[in-house]
């Protein structure tokens, strides 16, 4: 069912039921005050009558009704009314003109009367319904009889009867006319969505993601909805946009390697008695293109999981011992370069091991690759208030002020001037900030170009009781 169905029978419902609680409202209280109305009229009649009637009448024992004069009660005129008088046994003593067989007269009202007591009951005599009031007689202070008064209902129910057909047509009308208003409104209410939906179809259908939705209206809920589909698409985008990029550059990256594979093992192919020394230096440089196609697919690999959100074993680590490892297996490959261990205290963070060992390994690889022989690395590993703070120094080239906001981006590299076989991938550090972001730290780097470069990694510890302590706000990094 549309909203716009759903909308108008909804307020059309809501509307009737509140309509039909007002008019049975009305209906009840016009009907009480037109039975009270009457109910007063037969007492004023009754009372007049009774000061008239003449009351020797009751003690006289008489065989005949005598006709009784209606009292001429102009403001009752327009009613009909019955009056008659009954004797003490039930005979009925007297009645008024108009009235041609005697009201019968109920055995309660008759001892309710006697008992000294007024009653009111509802008669049904052919053709018509009765209110009949019932009131003692005295003579002496002593009931000698009941004066009964009859009204007819008829107009009463005649006026309740056209009360009710107008309240159900003003019912109906306007309950019609509601869900007609309701549907037109609904209608107007839900153009601006249909637009939007429309609009939002034509993009999902172009796959145009530069395309936005217009947006009526910035502080309605439509403008409001409309911005975020907007924002959505911006970020999808984007999404997409870095995906497609990293995807090229992916591929771009693979066909260097695979090209000069490609390349040398056709050279060596062709000929057909090479030369030893040219022959391994051929598989040589097919080794170095296959381990750096290698590496490069393990770093892809890795941001991959990273962004299908691969979630990293969190367990107690020493960072000092990983460092150590990591100090170990690079310093047999510190080829030129001084590899020292500056300050160094005992820290635990909470994590993955293997990638904080990834971590250390790429920032420690980068410095050696690009410092210069001669030049040296230090490690530092100190805890302050809460963070472990790992630091990897270089005396090499530094990095150019414009090249700094980007090396953490995916295959973002450039030539330093005196590298040593970089082979690099531009996805190390790429790889270095999401660990460290994966385990609530953060990455810096400083460099000075000429200088050498620093590059600072900030790590919660590990709190006492296992969980981390990255509450505390990261110390500003210099
Ligand atoms: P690569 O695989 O090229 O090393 P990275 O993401 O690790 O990729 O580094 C990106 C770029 O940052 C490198 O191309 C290099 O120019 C520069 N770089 C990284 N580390 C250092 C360093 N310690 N000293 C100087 N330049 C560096």
């Amino acid at each position: 069912m549309s909203i716009r169905l759903r909308l108008t029978l909804w307020y059309t419902a809501l509307l009737s039921l509140a309509l039909a609680a007002f008019a049975v409202l009305v209906y009840v209280v016009v009907a009480q005050q037109l039975t009270s109305q009457l109910e007063y009229a037969v007492h004023l009649q009754a009372l007049e009558a009774s000061r008239t009637v003449d009351t020797d009448l009751l003690a006289r024992p008489v065989a005949q009704t005598h006709r009784l004069q209606l009292p001429a009660a102009v403001a009752f005129a327009d009613r009909r009314l019955y009056i008659q008088m009954v004797a003490a046994n039930g005979d009925v003593l007297a009645k008024s003109g108009d009235l041609g067989q005697p009201l019968p007269t109920p055995q309660s009202s008759l001892r309710a009367a006697l008992g000294g007591e007024e009653s009111h009951v509802t008669l049904n005599l052919p053709g018509e319904r009765v209110d009949l009031y019932s009131t003692p007689l005295l003579l002496n202070d002593k009931v000698v009889g009941v004066l009964q008064v009859a009204a007819s209902l008829r107009p009463l129910e005649d006026n309740l009867g056209r009360l009710r057909l107008i309240l159900l047509a003003v019912v109906l009308g306007t309950a019609g006319f509601a869900a007609a208003l309701g549907w037109f409104l609904a209608a107007k209410a839900m153009r601006p969505v249909d637009r939007l939906t429309r609009s939002a179809q034509a993009i999902g259908r172009s796959a145009d993601l530069a395309q936005r939705l217009a947006e009526p209206n910035q502080n309605d809920e439509l403008g409001r909805l409309a911005a975020t589909f907007n924002e959505m698409l911006g970020r999808v985008d984007r999404v997409v946009a870095t995906q497609r990029r990293f995807l090229a550059d992916a591929a771009h990256e693979l066909r260097t390697p695979v090209t000069s594979i490609r390349t040398n093992v056709e050279a060596l192919l062709r000929t057909t008695r090479p030369d030893p020394r040219e022959r391994d230096d051929t598989l040589r440089a097919v080794a170095r293109e296959s381990e750096r196609m290698t590496r490069l697919v393990n770093d892809l690999l890795t941001l991959a999981r990273a962004d299908a959100g691969q979630v990293l074993a969190r367990r107690r680590v020493a960072l000092d011992t990983v460092l150590l490892e990591a100090y170990q297996m690079e310093k047999a490959l510190a080829d030129g370069v001084r590899l020292d261990l500056g300050e160094l205290e005992q820290v635990e963070v909470e994590g993955d091991q293997d990638r904080l060992k990834q971590l250390i390994l790429n920032l420690v690889d980068n410095a050696l690759r690009y410092t210069p022989s001669g030049g040296s690395v230090t490690l530092d590993l100190v805890h302050r208030a809460g963070w472990a703070e790992l630091r990897v120094r270089d005396t090499g080239p530094g990095i150019p002020a414009e090249h700094l906001p980007r090396i953490f981006e995916r295959f973002y590299r450039f030539d330093q001037p005196g590298a040593r076989h970089t082979g690099g991938t531009g996805l190390g550090l790429a790889i270095c900030r999401w660990i460290a972001e994966a385990h609530g730290g953060q990455i810096e780097v400083a460099s000075q170009e000429g200088l050498g470069s620093a590059f600072t990694v900030l790590l919660p510890t590990a709190g006492p009781s296992g969980g981390d302590s990255s509450t505390v706000p990261a110390p500003r990094l210099d």
